[in-house]
């Protein structure tokens, strides 16, 4: 474990020390190239017009083919291509985003900060579809539970290791004997806390016993059982692999529900890696999503009348009064209280 973890961080620094001098290498070859104008069957075609960018571009991945980074025991996300892949040197790929905005205006002004502020407002406002001009294409490896709760989100398009095609690879996600957590007795959906060490060894016992299935698998395909049928029997633990394509839209509505604490363990640290992976690549928008969106919150109409007036809020749902009570100390203001009298 300590060993992947460590994997993960050398990778990181490699990569941000490379892909300056990548993206610097990158920007003189485009160029050169610009400048001789090279000629393939496009340039050729007499009625294609071939018009050639105003500035210099750079490869927003670094000249990297995938930027990956190691997730859980044999998980991993891997960001494969985007789209822009090319920005102005000087710009980041939120260029794309304020470009297809700037439809709407004109031309206007280019600089970057003005970029910056209409980033901003079109989050802040909801102006969802400049950042669908953005797309992210993944390719990850997760347990089989992770995926069906990440297969939820509709808006991505998906391409899944096919276990009617393929012989499942023998990888299962367990977690550590110190990581085993206990049923929250407040949240029927969540864990809370750790169980004890001797429950936990149980548990990883039974994992092992329904690990031990892999055996019977292959054995059983290798005798003739079909592979679509055989899978039936492999734990939710097993790995399965998907490449994984969204815009920046959903990407942040698919983000903002999977990285909140609410969300599992398991599928939290897949939401993180991948934010981790696009944000060097769209740092305005990212900013903006973290202002606005990953550390904003939602009042509801009662609870505004609440704070404004100082009443209680006005239900008897204990949910609700808990989910105010929550959002009171985040502001860190006092839970307005039934006012006594005399
Ligand atoms: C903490 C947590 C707990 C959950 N628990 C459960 C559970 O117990 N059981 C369960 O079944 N699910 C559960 N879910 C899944 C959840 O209900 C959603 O299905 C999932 O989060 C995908 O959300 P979405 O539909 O907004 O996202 P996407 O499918 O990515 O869609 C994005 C947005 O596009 C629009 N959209 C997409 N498709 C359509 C469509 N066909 N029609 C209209 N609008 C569309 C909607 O506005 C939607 O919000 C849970 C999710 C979370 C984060």
């Amino acid at each position: 474990m300590v060993d992947r973890v460590c994997q993960g961080s050398v990778f990181e620094i490699a990569f941000s020390t490379k892909l300056e001098k990548t993206r610097k290498q990158t920007r003189n070859k485009m160029t050169s190239q610009q400048t001789t104008q090279s000629t393939n069957s496009l340039s050729q075609s007499e009625s294609i017009l071939r018009v050639m960018p105003e500035t210099a571009m750079f490869d927003v991945m670094g000249g990297a083919a995938r930027l990956e980074k190691r997730v859980l025991d044999h998980g991993f996300v891997a960001l494969v291509d985007c789209m822009p892949r090319l920005a102005p040197v000087g710009k980041t790929a939120d260029f794309s985003i304020v470009q297809s905005a700037r439809v709407s205006y004109g031309e206007g002004t280019k600089q970057v900060n003005e970029d910056r502020g209409l980033v901003r407002y079109l989050l802040r406002h909801r102006h969802t579809t400049p950042f669908e001009m953005v797309e992210f294409k993944f390719h990850i490896a997760m347990p089989m539970f992770v995926a069906r709760q990440w297969i939820r989100h509709r808006t991505a398009n998906v391409n899944e290791y096919s276990a009617r095609y393929s012989i499942v690879p023998d990888r299962f996600y367990r977690p550590s004997l110190e990581s085993v957590r206990a049923q929250s007795g407040t949240n029927r959906q969540g864990g809370d806390g750790l169980v004890d060490a001797g429950t936990a060894e149980e548990f990883l016992v039974m994992l092992d016993r329904a690990e031990g299935l892999y055996k019977d698998y292959l054995g059983l395909t290798e005798k003739g059982v079909a592979r679509e049928l055989a899978r039936a029997a492999l734990p939710v633990s097993v790995y399965t692999e998907w490449y994984w394509k969204c815009d920046l839209h959903n990407l942040f509505h698919f983000l903002s529900l999977r990285m909140d604490p609410h969300a599992q363990y398991e599928i939290r640290v897949f939401a993180e890696a991948m934010y981790e992976l696009l944000k060097p690549i769209v740092p305005i928008s990212c900013e903006a999503f973290e202002d606005y969106r990953l550390g904003a919150m939602h009042l509801t109409k009662l609870e505004i009348e609440s704070i404004k007036s100082g009443s209680p809020l006005a239900t008897t749902n204990k949910r609700e009064l808990a989910e105010f009570e929550t959002k009171c100390a985040q502001l860190g203001i006092a839970i307005p209280a039934a006012k006594t009298s005399g």
